[in-house]
């Protein structure tokens, strides 16, 4: 395995068999650098000056094509915030999503792949499935929403 994660990422990418393109590297290693858990517009934006050609929908269907591959992670739209988050997942963590404005903040926890076994183990045993992948979100107010909503969090 590479040190360099856009070239570990790559070499991930050629054993499953996926051909890379210039599109396809810039947008991982936008990802790979980017950890704001940009929208498809902001990935958009942030790569198009690099290649002038890049359609969103090329875009689209590389995020697509990483997710599936277990490279980035997708965070679900909230209420108040409808767009789609991506996210290079090269160092599992969770998510804490503020419901009022969309904050979303990366935590990171030691334990992570032992939490995660376990809950894949108790998964298969209660339900038989086969898991693929997992990824966590807890939801909630932002400490700024907390104060905006007036919350006491105590
Ligand atoms: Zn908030
Ligand atoms: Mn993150």
């Amino acid at each position: 395995m590479s040190d360099n994660p856009l070239e570990a990422a790559i070499q991930h990418l050629k054993q499953s068999g996926v051909r890379m393109t210039p599109q396809r590297k810039f947008i991982l290693e936008y990802l790979i650098t980017h950890h704001n858990h940009p929208t498809v517009e902001t990935i958009y934006a942030g790569v198009d000056n690099k290649l002038p050609n890049l359609s969103l929908a090329t875009v689209y269907n590389t995020l697509k094509l990483l997710v599936e591959n277990d490279l980035v992670i997708e965070l679900p739209a909230t209420e108040n915030d409808t767009s789609l988050h991506y996210d290079y997942f090269g160092v599992p963590h969770f998510h804490a999503i503020c419901e009022n404005c969309g904050k979303i903040t990366d935590i990171f926890v030691d334990e992570y792949k032992n939490i995660n076994q376990n809950l894949i183990n108790l998964t298969k045993q209660q339900s038989g499935y086969w898991v693929n992948n997992s990824q966590f979100e807890v939801y909630g107010y932002c400490p700024e929403c907390q104060k905006k909503l007036q919350l006491n969090n105590n």
